[in-house]
């Protein structure tokens, strides 16, 4: 079996999308308005299939469920993770997702989602929405059914290279300019709070108001709980940037070369900057792949940045 199997990504389109995953990425994907890279991803929304070896053109989800060796006979009925990265040209709605009860109870079985993001790259005064200033759940509704969004949203500033966690419930968005790499569970689930009154084809998105006011946590967790620098962290050492029950998410930025032994089942990974090798393949900024139950060890070599993560 293959050590490394790369990827296929799916891409989605739209209104805050822009032109970078095609012109700094080098995806070729058309259009002015790809918002996601959907790179690592067995999700029916946009899936990822295999490019090399024995599975090529095999989708992930038929991997997972047929081909369990290849994942280190790992538990789940669904591949559990999902790795996106995302270009917004213009700002996203607020939204917030629920946790796996709410969305088990609300939304046909479905998982919840909790999410973190890794900024690749950003405009030097970028800001992001992270929590908001409401500090009952009076003051949510309040705030929430009266309009009152520039008392609510929490916008805070953010740099290349910061880390942000975004646990069920959180309020949040990003913001003009920005593009990030996202590790989250593997769902779709989101209840847009506010959308900036924009239209879509003549009418505004849709917003999911009660469900935002019985999921958002009150109140939210504190700026410096929520963000982590991480632009600065020792290079050619596997840097942990959050551990939560879902996932393992760390930056590996390596300048010559790195070898480790892989001691998880698989992992997945994403090369963010440069180029180099990975046990022997060439690979570049962009590229999405599985580190599988095969890979004894990671040997990287090169100038190049990576997000690894596991479940
Ligand atoms: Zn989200």
């Amino acid at each position: 079996m293959e050590e490394i199997l790369f990827l296929n990504p799916g891409f989605s389109h739209t209104i805050w999308g822009g032109e970078r995953l095609r012109t700094e990425y080098h995806y070729e994907e058309p259009g002015s308005d790809i918002g996601e890279c959907w790179g690592i991803s067995a999700h029916p929304t946009a899936e990822s299939t295999v490019i090399n070896g024995t599975f090529a053109g095999t989708k992930l989800s038929e991997l997972w469920s047929e081909h369990k060796e290849v994942f280190g006979y790992a538990q789940g009925d669904v591949f559990p993770l999902l790795t996106k990265i995302i270009d917004a040209k213009a700002d996203l709605s607020i939204q917030v997702h629920p946790d796996d009860v709410y969305a088990k109870e609300h939304e046909n079985g479905a998982l919840g989602k909790t999410e973190c993001w890794y900024i690749l790259d950003c405009p030097v005064d970028a800001t992001l929405v992270i929590g908001h200033n409401a500090s009952s759940q009076e003051e949510l509704k309040d705030m929430i059914h009266n309009g009152k969004w520039k008392e609510f949203i929490r916008e805070i500033p953010v740099k290349k290279g910061d880390f942000i966690q975004i646990d069920p419930g959180t309020v949040h968005a990003i913001k003009g300019g920005i593009l990030l790499l996202e590790t989250q569970q593997s769902s779709d689930i989101t209840y847009r709070v506010y959308d900036y009154d924009r239209l879509q084809n003549g009418k505004p998105r849709q917003l999911h108001i009660e469900q935002s006011i019985d999921v958002i946590t009150v109140p939210a967790a504190s700026v410096e709980n929520s963000i982590k620098a991480a632009a600065h962290l020792a290079e050619n050492h596997m840097n942990l940037l959050h551990s939560c029950k879902y996932y393992d998410v760390y930056q590996l930025k390596v300048n010559g070369e790195f070898e480790s032994r892989k001691i998880v089942p698989f992992m997945l990974a994403s090369v963010t900057e440069g180029e180099g090798s990975i046990n022997g393949s060439p690979v570049k900024k962009g590229d999405h792949m599985i580190f599988t139950a095969a890979m004894e060890t990671i040997s990287v070599k090169g100038q190049l940045e990576l997000i690894l993560s596991n479940s």
